[in-house]
């Protein structure tokens, strides 16, 4: 899109428009007048215009006074003789429109409002696909991709890892496959759900059966609340449900690359990776990381509003907690009737334990291989200490736990600090749909309804609908 500026006359401004990918050039002239206490522009336009840049000068006599705000966003404008305010919302103007606000003219004298206007024309020719960038290919990243996938939006995941699923994360060693974030995806979202279980394919779908037990600080393992009634992951690893995600779309998921910084550009946005190269340019962008990283990456942005300072404050602002995982492997089973024990009373070193030979196609007959979750206090006291140090402190309190002396020795062990692990809270949703005025959107379990695999998945499928309409 190629945004003209104009010129002002007193109150009539003209702009030549015209549309990237064709040699279309279309003139438009719009007319602003001050009518009863509003602004009205009438422009006879062939489509949607945005407004990116508005000035508002108010002469009176010999003094002239401009204040201006840049890009979409801008709510009031005060120039400050004679006291004109001008409050411009709604900045999509599709067609004959007019903007309206309320417009205090001073009385007398020989004032006059003179506005100077910049937009874009986002009229498209029928055909002319828009391109979306996703920063994160976790479980919302790749739902906001699928419910892309009959949308005419040509979609580019970039993702700093190697795999897919984000904290939804599985790994292999042997023969053995584990999962250390997410242990399974629970049903508490109906369209979530009936996607897993009806729409992707299901083979090596696997619904964990044993039951949840409960302990206190005690240690006491014992019958407890087992409040899901499906928990659901795959023979081949948690991973399967974004996997599968992407392969019913024609997203192009680019591993191995960190989104380093957005610039906002007058028709969307520019991404650039931690080399500083040039990702490219994209009508739309998607970010999906844990808030905390979301806000950096805002924070490195150039993108001088006032909305962008107010969304990385509120994004920030959402609480985490910090979670070790320690993964113990036996050469032996072990002989208790659940698949997991939740320490309830949060009182406990250990938060979570649960074994994966529960999990078809995880371990093979006759081994254990235990995940231990350390709760928030503990996780964020030996954050730093050395991994061999921690991974015998793991298996020491497993044992304990246990009241079983073998567990002490685990024959391999694996670790992951998740320092990012779960919101503690969501963010105001308000805010985060101001965005969407900027051609720029958030999803993830943050912005979802709970800090949950099946919560981020819904909310991308939800961004991704948002996205289709919009773009
Ligand atoms: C220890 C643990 C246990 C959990 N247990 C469960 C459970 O049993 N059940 C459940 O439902 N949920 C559980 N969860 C929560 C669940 O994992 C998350 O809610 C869900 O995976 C969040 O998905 P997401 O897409 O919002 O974010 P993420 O999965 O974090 O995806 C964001 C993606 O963005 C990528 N990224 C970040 N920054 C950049 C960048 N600058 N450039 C490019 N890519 C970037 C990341 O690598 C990541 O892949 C658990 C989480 C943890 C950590």
């Amino acid at each position: 899109m190629v945004a003209s500026d104009a010129s002002p006359q007193n109150g009539v401004s003209a702009a030549t428009v015209s549309t990237s990918g064709t040699t279309v050039e279309s003139t438009v002239e719009t007319k602003f007048e001050a009518v009863n206490g509003t602004v009205r522009v009438n422009g006879e336009t062939a489509g949607p215009l945005r407004v990116e840049t508005l000035s508002v000068a108010v002469t009176d006599g010999d003094d002239r006074a401009t204040t201006a705000t840049q890009g979409p966003g801008f709510r009031l404008l005060q120039a400050g003789v004679g006291a004109a305010i001008l409050a411009v919302v709604g900045l999509d103007v599709p067609g004959p429109q007019t903007l309206s606000g309320p417009l205090n003219r001073p009385t007398g004298g020989r004032s006059e409002l003179v506005v100077w206007w910049i937009f874009t024309h986002t009229a498209r020719q029928s055909g002319m696909a828009r391109n979306l960038a996703v920063v994160g290919a976790g479980g919302a990243g790749a739902a906001a991709a699928y419910a892309l996938h009959d949308a005419d939006v040509e979609v580019t995941v970039f993702e700093k890892s190697r795999g897919v699923c984000g904290r939804a994360a599985t790994r292999r060693h042997g023969d053995c496959t584990y999962e250390y974030g997410a242990n399974y995806l629970k049903t508490d979202d109906d369209r979530v759900t009936e996607l897993v279980t009806e729409t992707l394919p299901t083979d090596g779908l696997v619904d964990i059966e044993a039951p949840v037990y409960a302990f206190d600080r005690t240690g006491e393992i014992d019958v407890g609340r087992d409040a899901d009634e499906h928990k659901w992951t795959y023979e081949a690893g948690i991973t399967q449900v974004a996997k599968r995600l992407f392969n019913e779309t024609d997203a192009d998921v680019e591993n191995g690359v960190r989104v380093e910084r957005l610039e906002r550009q007058r028709d969307g946005w520019r991404l650039e990776d931690d080399d500083g190269a040039n990702l490219g340019h994209f009508d739309a962008a998607v970010l999906t990381p844990p808030a905390p990283q979301t806000a950096d990456l805002l924070g490195q942005s150039r993108w001088d509003h006032d909305d962008c300072r107010e969304l990385r404050q509120e994004i920030a602002s959402v609480p985490y907690r910090t979670v070790i995982a320690g993964v113990l492997h036996y050469p032996f089973e072990l002989d208790v009737p659940w698949y997991a024990a939740v320490n309830t009373d949060k009182d406990h070193d250990i938060g979570w334990l649960a074994r994966e030979e529960c999990k078809d196609g995880h371990v093979p007959d006759g081994e254990s291989l235990l995940l231990v979750q350390m709760n928030e206090p503990y996780s964020v006291a030996n954050y730093d200490l050395h991994p061999d140090q921690l991974l015998e402190e793991i298996a020491q309190r497993t044992a304990r736990l246990l009241d079983d002396d073998r567990l002490t020795d685990p024959d391999w062990t694996d670790h992951q600090h998740w320092r990012y692990a779960q919101p503690e809270d969501t963010v105001d949703s308000d805010t985060v749909d101001t965005a969407a005025d900027h051609d720029l959107y958030f999803t993830g379990d943050w912005v979802g309804a709970e800090p949950r695999l099946h919560a981020a998945m819904r909310n991308g499928l939800e961004t991704g609908e948002t996205v289709a309409d919009r773009l």
